[in-house]
């Protein structure tokens, strides 16, 4: 073992020991990448791993795997919807054309109607 790696060894017990203390849990599961424990904070219940220093995601199966990669995709449909309200926004404060404005209306309920949708599927 290579010095540099007894050091993020110790330096990981030192964090691990100090999760601890906090009231975290050491878990049975171990670190996909450095094979060291996994620990659960008490409060936002985030697993993560003191030797890398990262938050791990276990998944047990498959369906698990799905439900989290939906998730993200309406997380990001969400966020583009968003970037979408407010550019409208701003033409919505500067157009005086009423048609144009009837447009800006419409889409903007359109865009609230998926945010909802998106929302209850969540749910
Ligand atoms: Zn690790």
């Amino acid at each position: 073992m290579k010095e540099s790696d007894t050091k993020k060894e110790e330096a990981g017990i030192q964090k691990a020991v100090e999760l601890m203390r906090k009231g975290a849990t050491m878990l049975n599961e171990a670190c996909p990448e450095c094979s060291g424990p996994l620990f659960q904070l008490p409060e936002s219940r985030d697993i993560i791993c003191p030797q890398c220093e990262k938050k791990v995601l276990i998944v047990s199966d498959e369906a698990e795997v799905q439900e989290l990669e939906k998730e993200s995709l309406l997380t990001e449909l969400d966020q583009a919807i968003c970037i979408q309200i407010e550019n409208v926004m701003r033409r919505l404060k500067e157009e005086i054309d009423a048609d144009e404005l009837m447009t800006i209306g419409r889409l903007t309920i359109l865009w609230l109607e998926i945010l909802e949708k998106t929302k209850r599927i969540r749910s």
